[in-house]
């Protein structure tokens, strides 16, 4: 048997674990040109929230009784494709549970001697490419910019900051509470981090960015965001990658009165990582050498068993991740 998570109602604002249920099912076998994954680790994410409303969106929503979706990193336990074999580690989009079978094509081969291969989750997946694309495509970072990023201290903001670093940038992270303001400054080698829930955002940020915010790679929206704004400079340019603190929200405020890009002359984008899938190879090579050194460091969240995820998912939307959000099913053979 397999286990698997799947939707039993749509979230009302913050979700709650009754929104989930625990379901056995056969594992299945795959047809021709299809591979059977038994999952290790699966991915826990802010857009699943998303998918669970009725929302129109960039992707189709949930349907009650679907598993929830989710990157996944597994071993291949039987294939009927030549690219595949027993034993091979691959990543792709294969939901909460234990066992999918999927067409081999939308599955990407992992290395396990290039990177631990859960990083295929993150700095060497979607949110690795998201940090790499938002920040040099839609950012557009110069030497001596000053660089803010918000929700930080996660798996998107860790990448942005080292990044910018590495640009030449002085960067400032915004994140919740002081264990991740010190990873923001120890690990991510912020020049300055601001923790919300504790500091004045709008003093700290003048402090932080006496000379003014080029670039501001916006995870967050709401107030955060506003305090920011009020600190940009002419030509400054704002990607918009997430907008996690209106997620549960029926309504969400809009954060930018217009007239403040006029002021400012400023560019505010939002951008889709799944729109540069064809340009990925432009930024992985680099990614894995960078992590293979040790310039770029990250922190993993690992939550145990498959029946935990719902937890960790309610707990990364209340910022209780230090890092990556990642639940751990099982052990490779
Ligand atoms: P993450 O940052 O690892 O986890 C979410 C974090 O959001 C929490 O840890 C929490 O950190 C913060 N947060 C939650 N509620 C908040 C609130 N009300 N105000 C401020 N911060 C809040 O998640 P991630 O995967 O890296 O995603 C970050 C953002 O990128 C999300 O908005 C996500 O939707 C977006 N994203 C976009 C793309 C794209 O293609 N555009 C791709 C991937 C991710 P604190 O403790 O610091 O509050």
């Amino acid at each position: 048997m397999s286990r698997r998570v799947t939707l039993v109602s749509r979230p009302q604002g913050m979700p709650q674990e009754s929104d989930f249920t625990l379901e056995d099912a056969e594992v299945p076998e795959p047809g021709s040109g299809e591979v059977l994954v038994r999952s290790l680790y699966v991915s826990v994410d802010p857009y699943q929230r998303s998918r669970m409303s009725q929302a129109r969106s960039y992707a189709r929503g949930l349907e009650l009784g679907d598993v929830i979706t989710s990157q996944t990193v597994g071993e291949v336990v039987k294939s009927r494709d030549p690219r595949f074999e027993p034993g091979d580690i691959a990543v792709g989009q294969l939901g909460w549970q234990e066992h999918a079978v999927v067409r081999a094509g939308v599955l990407r081969k992992v290395d396990p001697q290039l990177a631990p291969i859960t990083t295929a989750l993150h700095v060497l997946g979607g949110t690795g490419m998201t940090a790499w694309f938002g920040l040099f495509d839609v950012g557009r970072p110069r030497p001596g910019d000053t660089v803010v990023v918000s929700a930080a201290a996660g798996a998107v903001g860790q990448i942005v900051g080292q990044l910018a670093r590495i640009a030449g940038c002085r960067t400032v992270g915004i994140a919740g509470g002081s264990e991740k303001c010190a990873d923001l400054r120890e690990l991510y080698g912020y020049d300055a981090a601001i923790d919300y829930k504790n500091d004045d955002v709008r003093a700290a940020l003048k402090e932080a960015c006496p000379a003014g915010v080029d670039v501001y790679f916006d995870n967050v929206g709401g107030a955060i965001s506003g305090a920011v704004h009020s600190r940009l400079n002419i030509g400054a340019r704002i990607p918009i990658c997430g907008q996690v603190s209106q997620y549960n929200a029926d309504r969400p405020e809009p954060t930018v009165h217009p007239g403040l890009l006029i002021v400012f002359r400023a560019t505010m984008q939002g951008f889709l990582v799944t729109d540069y899938v064809s340009r990925f190879p432009e930024a992985y090579p680099r990614l894995v050498r960078w992590v293979a050194d040790g310039t770029l460091r990250y922190r993993e969240d690992v939550t145990d068993g498959i029946e935990n995820a719902p937890r960790a998912f309610i707990g990364m939307l209340n910022g209780e991740n230090r890092g990556k959000a990642l639940v751990k099913v099982a052990d490779p053979s």
